[in-house]
């Protein structure tokens, strides 16, 4: 096993993993420990080369920073990927093991990282890391106590933003107003349940056909081919997939006038969010509304109840219009301004860290 560590201008640190045996790699970056420790999950993915991965890892870490100051948490940002080898789809191929090593690869940071779930990782691959380390959430809950798959607490906060967007936008509730999910995983299906319970429509994309056909049947949704979804005719559009989905071209094309989802870096780059604001779409900045998930690890990481919770959760909606309103009286796009936001956060945290 090879590990270093390195400093960069935007990231505090970055330390790369190889297990010589299995080839397993992995990357955890450090973007702020301002507010805390760096807290963020564990992507898994068979990345095309290590420069993806790696920018990966410092983006998904420095939105984990904004994320946790903007949620109020006392957590910096980090981030962990796993590169799967080429052999992960072969029967033989020995997953525990990969867990157990990335545990001690977080375990060999001595807490200045905790770890979670997210794409490609379940609560039994986090239980397998758990074997190794004890700076990890996201493992079934303790009676009493928060925790267990984050991700239906992402698909609420992010269910209640899309509420109080169509409110102020549509001057409507959710009944029969139509919501593009694109990514039925985790978030994805677990926010259609909840849209549907609320009356709304669905179109649903997923480039897994199983997935969209279980949502045709139990919500009635309508399945979407994903490479029309963008630009399907739908008031609210809610990525819930992978990033960058929000481009010069598919906001150019988008009809919806709402964009509020789960995923992770959804603008291809900042001049996008700009983009949005000028077509009067109104948008949702990924890292204020899917905080649910890292508010329940939080908890559970800090022994604290399913009840603090709900009411951490509860708030995203309220955070989320205030932003709005101060972007429309400013005149300036709502990605801008939560950068904003979160910056002079952990700016504050460093000031009082030094002082
Ligand atoms: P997941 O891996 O369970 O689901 C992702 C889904 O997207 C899969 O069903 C996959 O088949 C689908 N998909 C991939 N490419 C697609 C495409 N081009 N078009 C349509 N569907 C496609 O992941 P998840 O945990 O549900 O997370 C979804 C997103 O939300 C990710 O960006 C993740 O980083 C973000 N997020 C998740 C959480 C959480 O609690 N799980 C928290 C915050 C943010």
């Amino acid at each position: 096993m090879v590990t270093h560590s390195s400093p960069l201008v935007t990231h505090e640190a970055v330390y790369n993993f190889h297990d010589d045996a299995s080839g397993v790699k992995a990357i955890i970056a450090v973007h702020s420990s301002a507010l805390g420790p760096a807290a963020g999950g564990c992507r898994v993915l068979r990345y095309a080369n290590d420069v993806d991965a790696m920018r990966d890892a410092l983006r998904l870490s420095e939105g984990m920073t904004y994320k946790n100051a903007l949620a109020g948490l006392p957590f910096g940002g980090g981030k962990s990927v796993i590169m799967l080898p080429e052999n992960a789809g072969r029967p033989d191929f020995d997953r525990a093991a990969m867990f157990e090593s990335f545990g001690r690869w977080v375990d060999s940071l001595s807490g200045a990282y905790v770890t979670a779930e997210d794409v490609g990782c379940s609560v039994q691959d986090i239980q397998m890391v758990s074997r190794e380390t004890g700076h990890v959430a996201g493992l079934p809950a303790q009676p009493g106590f928060a925790g267990g798959d984050p991700s239906p607490l992402t698909a609420k906060g992010v269910f209640l933003s899309i509420e109080a967007l169509v409110g102020h936008r549509l001057d409507s509730d959710l009944d029969g107003v139509v919501v593009g999910v694109q990514g039925l995983g985790h978030v994805g299906f677990a926010l259609c349940e909840l849209l549907y319970e609320a009356g709304a429509q669905l179109l649903v994309s997923d480039i897994n056909a199983q997935t969209t056909a279980v949502a045709a049947r139990l919500f009635g949704a309508t399945v979407v081919k994903p490479e029309k979804m963008l630009d399907s005719a739908m008031d609210v559009f809610a990525p819930c997939a992978l990033g960058a989905i929000l481009t010069e071209r598919t906001v150019a094309e988008l009809k919806a006038s709402i964009v509020c989802g789960a995923a992770n870096n959804q603008l291809a780059t900042a001049a996008q969010g700009q983009q949005l604001a000028d077509r009067q779409v109104l948008y949702a900045p990924d890292y204020l509304v899917n905080a649910g998930g890292i508010i329940n690890v939080a908890a559970e990481y800090l022994r604290e109840t399913h009840d603090s919770v709900e009411t951490r959760v509860a708030q995203i909606p309220t955070r989320l219009m205030k932003l709005v309103q101060r972007s429309e009286a400013e005149g300036t796009a709502m990605n801008v301004l939560a950068d904003r936001m979160a910056q002079d956060i952990v700016s504050a945290g460093r000031r009082s860290q030094v002082a």
